[in-house]
Order: C-alpha cells, then structure tokens, then sequence
C-alpha cells in the first residue's frame, strides 16, 4: 500500500497521455500554446499501461486521464478499452475539453468509464471562444448535451476568472435545477505559462460562495466524499449539485490521496511541486516491476503535507508550467 509520512493512503493516479492540447485557454496558456516535447519523450500507452498497473497492484483504485487533451493522442480510445480490464480500477475517469469526443460517448459507456470532467467556462458562445481562443463552443456545447443525456456521470469545470464569467456563475448553478451533474467552480492558478494569474481580483472559495449565497436562499451542504476536491452544495429541490474547487487557497490538502504522473512520465506527489523522479528514463533503464514499486513506496513518502509547502520546495521558484503539461 501506498501510505505518506501523515499517513495519507494513495488511491488516485491523475495521469497526463499527451501534453498536447486543440485549445489556447487564456489562462492555462499563451496564445501561440506551450514548448510541445518531443513524441519520443512522451511515455507510450504500453508504458502508461505498466506503471498503472503496478499502481493498481499498490492501492491505486482510481485513474483520472488528462493532459493536455486525452483526446488528441491517437489510438487513446484504445488505451481507455485496455485499462478497463484492469480489475483493480473501480473508477476511470476523464477530463476533457469535450470539442473531439461526441462520437466516442457510447463507446465510453460500453467500457464502463466512470465520470467525464468537461471544461466549459462559459455557456455564453463568443465569450467561450474567447478563453479557449478556439471557435468550438457549438461543439462543446454538443458534448455537454449528449453527456448529460448519457449513462455517465458528468462534472462540469468552470475556472473562474475575475471579469470574464464571474456573472455567470448563477447561471451554472441554474443548470443543476433540471439536470442532474455536477457543477464545480476552480479557483484560478498561476499555471498558464507566465507565472502569474491572469486576473488581478481573487475570485477564492469565499466569495464564489458569497456570489452564489447572494442569489439563492436554500442552499444544501452536502458531506463530501472522503479526499474529495470540492466543498459541494446543492439548490434544495435542484436536481444536481455545485461545488468550489479551493484549487490556489488549498484547504484539500490534509486527506489528500493524489498523485501524477506527466506525459514525460515525470512523477509528480503535488500538483505544486516540480516534479520528484523521472519514471520514463527509470522503465526505460530497463526498471523491474518490484523495482518500480520501491520507488512508488518510498518517493511517496516525500509527499508534502500540502501545497503551500510543495511549492515552498520547488527547485524552480517561479511556476512557469502551464496546466497542459502539468496535467489538470
Ligand atoms: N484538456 C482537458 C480539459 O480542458 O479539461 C484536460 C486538461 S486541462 C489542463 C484540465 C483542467 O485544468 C481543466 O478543467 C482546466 O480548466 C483546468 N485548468 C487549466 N489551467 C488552469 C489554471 N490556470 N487554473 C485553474 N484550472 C486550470
């Protein structure tokens, strides 16, 4: 089993297929998108297929898939099909921008993935084209419909961004009086490429909150999931529920039972340090699974005891990456 130094047990792998993303969202990257690494120096689906195997055999029962966008890498689909058989997994699950995926939603059901997150930070056309700097909010809009019709459990991401959609936050939790998702606000982070947020005004939990308890009257706090990312509500008699992603204050972090792995294969114990150990270069080195697992043990043993202080540790002070390498 995979247990930190605060006795924190790791179930969840975020795994990132492809550093490589369709959109240009202003706050996760420049407009003429992020330094790409070479296909070689990604890990290949085989690879991505071990070293979740032997997490699995460790304790991990849960997988998200994301990048960049899981969607651009050829033969995903298949990846998906083949991690599905891996019985030590309860959950597989996505986040994807929705613009490539409308015709693999029934294959997605057939394989039993789980949950799909889609980001969609506007339901206002011109103003979703402007984050994504891309003309696929008719698209998007598709999957979200053709999501929310299916056997899937579907989350919706909105990344708050102070005087872009911040008066569209009701909005959102307005979609969850007939339909029965998730709606979750993120709190912005410095993670687009420049090292500093996007926005000035700190659109945080507190005064998402504050903007939606100004609207409504009867909101429902519902107990979270144990290690769950977001404090959620819900509108009573509402269908669905709402939750706030206290992603940049970082008030998740004492159960927290993550960890990442990049596209590079780079392990990653927070999403707010810079990385612990190059897996890639270790399995190619010719790594044996116990050999792996040893090192999944103790690296985990590193793992911070929150963000603040992953961060504190970076070798590179300035947080320079973008999501998209990353892996959201
Ligand atoms: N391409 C997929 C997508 O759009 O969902 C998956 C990758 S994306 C990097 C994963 C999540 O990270 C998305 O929900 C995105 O909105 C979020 N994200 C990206 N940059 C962010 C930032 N600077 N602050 C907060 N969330 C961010």
């Amino acid at each position: 089993m995979l247990t930190d130094k605060f006795g924190r047990q790791i179930t969840y792998l975020r795994l990132a297929v492809t550093d490589r993303c369709n959109l240009r969202c202003q706050y996760c990257m420049p407009a003429h998108g992020i330094d790409i690494v070479n296909r070689k120096e990604l890990l290949s689906f085989k690879e991505m297929y071990r070293l979740t195997r032997v997490l699995s055999e460790l304790g991990v029962n849960k997988v998200r898939l994301t990048g960049g966008e899981p969607f651009v890498r050829k033969d995903f689909i298949n990846f998906l099909k083949s991690l599905s058989f891996n019985k030590n997994l309860e959950e597989i699950n996505i986040t994807t921008n929705g613009a490539l995926i409308t015709k693999h939603i029934s294959t997605l059901e057939k394989i039993n993935i789980h949950a799909i997150n889609l980001s969609i930070d506007s339901l206002n056309a011109e103003k979703f084209n402007q984050i994504t700097r891309r003309n696929v909010f008719d698209q998007v809009y598709k999957t979200f419909e053709t999501l929310a019709k299916s056997k899937l459990q579907l989350k919706l991401n909105i990344v708050i961004q102070s005087g872009v959609n911040t008066n569209e936050i009701n909005d959102f939790v307005e979609l969850t009086k007939y339909k029965d998702i998730a709606v979750r606000f993120i709190e912005e982070m410095p993670f687009n490429g420049k090292g500093l947020r996007i926005t000035d005004e700190n659109w945080n939990f507190n005064k998402i909150y504050a903007e939606i308890q100004n609207n409504y009257q009867n909101i429902i706090s519902l107990v979270n999931k144990k290690s769950s990312t977001s404090q959620n509500y819900k509108i009573k008699n509402y269908k669905g529920t709402f939750g706030i992603i206290p992603a940049f204050t970082r008030t998740i972090c004492h159960d927290c039972n993550r960890i990442r792995i990049t596209a590079t294969g780079m392990f990653k114990n927070c999403l707010f340090d810079d990385g612990v150990f190059n897996l890639r270069d270790f399995i190619r080195n010719g790594a044996s699974d116990d050999e792996l697992k040893e090192l999944f043990i103790s690296t985990v043993q590193q793992k911070p005891k929150n963000g603040f202080i992953a961060e504190a540790n970076r070798k590179n002070k300035k947080v320079f990456e973008s999501m998209s390498t990353i892996g959201g």
